[in-house]
């Protein structure tokens, strides 16, 4: 089984795996987590945000205008 994570995997992603994290805005992180929101919304967020609590992944969900 090959990391999906790390090294070659994440030349064949769009942007190279790398984005802004819209709950913790940090720049040109990993986004290799999905949350979801209350609203079934999908959000590609960093390694940290994926711990975060669902009340803040449903708060940037709302943000955003879903
Ligand atoms: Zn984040």
């Amino acid at each position: 089984m090959s990391k999906s994570k790390r090294g070659k995997a994440l030349w064949t992603l769009p942007s190279r795996g790398r984005g802004t994290c819209p709950v913790c805005r940090s720049t040109r992180i990993k986004l290799l987590y999905t949350r979801k929101s209350g609203s079934e919304q999908v959000l590609k967020v960093c390694k940290r945000c994926f711990h975060a609590s669902q009340e803040k992944i449903d708060a940037v969900a709302g943000a955003l205008g879903v």
